[in-house]
């Protein structure tokens, strides 16, 4: 099947890098027009230059926006309607996770991880509202992660935040239904990025190679797939949900843990 979607405007948070480039990319692929945001200048520029190297025909926009900040989170949405004219898809990626036990993290800790997991999915949504109400093809589509259903110990704050964030965006779905707009999630488990090379980085010398390490963590975890996961097959989960491919489908997850979900519905 072809999807054409030459004049639809699909908006990607963090966008620069990992699953939300290959997002941008797919839509690019599909002859959306597209907007990416993210923190980093330089993160913004190398993803301009790796997603206009294919598709220099498509339009294309890249947004400084830290979506905690409201009035960044606004001027990004008007830029992107003064470019585009509309939104028909956004695409809640933006964030990280934070590695502490229960022992070991702050009340502030625990206070910026559930700021970052329910206003990064709060800003964008509600800035975007206006517009994604008068396409006849809106959807949202949040990157959310296994966890949320079952919680690891050594990501304890951000488990408990994806938790309340898969709450939050079950009632939006429930009550943007009428307003013609989708929601709905993806559940990662482990997926190749920026996140995974970090931690790799950080480790001391005498480290394996990085793709032994990766497979290494992958067994460690009992991944029945036995690999992580790469960003464009998250890419097109979003894809999917962000698209009227899945035009009856609202308040709904995709499972993208090669297997390491464990709970039964
Ligand atoms: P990356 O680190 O590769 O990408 C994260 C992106 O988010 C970057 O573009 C980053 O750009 C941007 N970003 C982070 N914070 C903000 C912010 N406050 N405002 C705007 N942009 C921001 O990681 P992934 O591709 O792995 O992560 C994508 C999503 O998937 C995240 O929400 C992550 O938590 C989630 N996830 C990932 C998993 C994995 O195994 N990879 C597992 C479960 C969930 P910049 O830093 O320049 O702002």
């Amino acid at each position: 099947m072809k999807i054409d979607l030459t004049g639809h405007t699909a908006v990607v948070t963090g966008g620069t890098s990992g699953i939300g480039l290959a997002t941008a990319s797919l839509f690019l692929d599909a002859g959306a027009n597209v907007a990416i945001c993210g923190r980093d200048q330089g993160r913004l520029d190398d993803a301009t230059a790796a997603l206009t190297a294919d598709h220099s025909d498509r339009p294309f926009l890249a947004v400084p926006c830290d979506v905690l900040d409201k009035d960044s989170v606004a001027k990004f949405t008007e830029t992107t309607v003064e470019h585009f004219g509309g939104v028909d898809t956004l695409i809640n990626n933006a964030g990280q996770a934070r590695v502490s036990k229960y022992e070991d993290t702050s009340d502030e800790a625990w206070r910026e991880e559930l700021d970052l997991k329910f206003f990064s999915v709060l800003h964008p949504s509600r800035a975007f509202q206006p517009h994604l109400e008068k396409s006849d093809k809106a959807a949202i589509a949040c990157t959310s992660s296994l966890i949320a259903r079952q919680p690891e110990p050594h990501v304890v704050a951000t488990s408990a935040a994806r938790a309340g964030q898969l709450s939050l965006i079950h009632s939006m779905a429930r009550e943007l239904a009428p307003k013609n707009i989708r929601v709905n999630s993806i559940l990662i488990g482990v997926v190749e990025s920026a996140q995974w090379q970090r931690r790799y980085d950080a480790l001391p010398d005498g480290k394996p190679a990085y793709d032994d390490w990766l497979k290494e963590q992958a067994v460690a975890k009992g991944i029945p797939l036995g690999r992580f996961g790469k960003p464009e097959e998250a890419a097109r989960a979003l894809f999917f949900l962000g698209t009227p491919l899945s035009s009856y489908t609202t308040g709904s997850t995709i499972d993208l843990s090669g297997g390491l979900s464990r709970h039964v519905g």
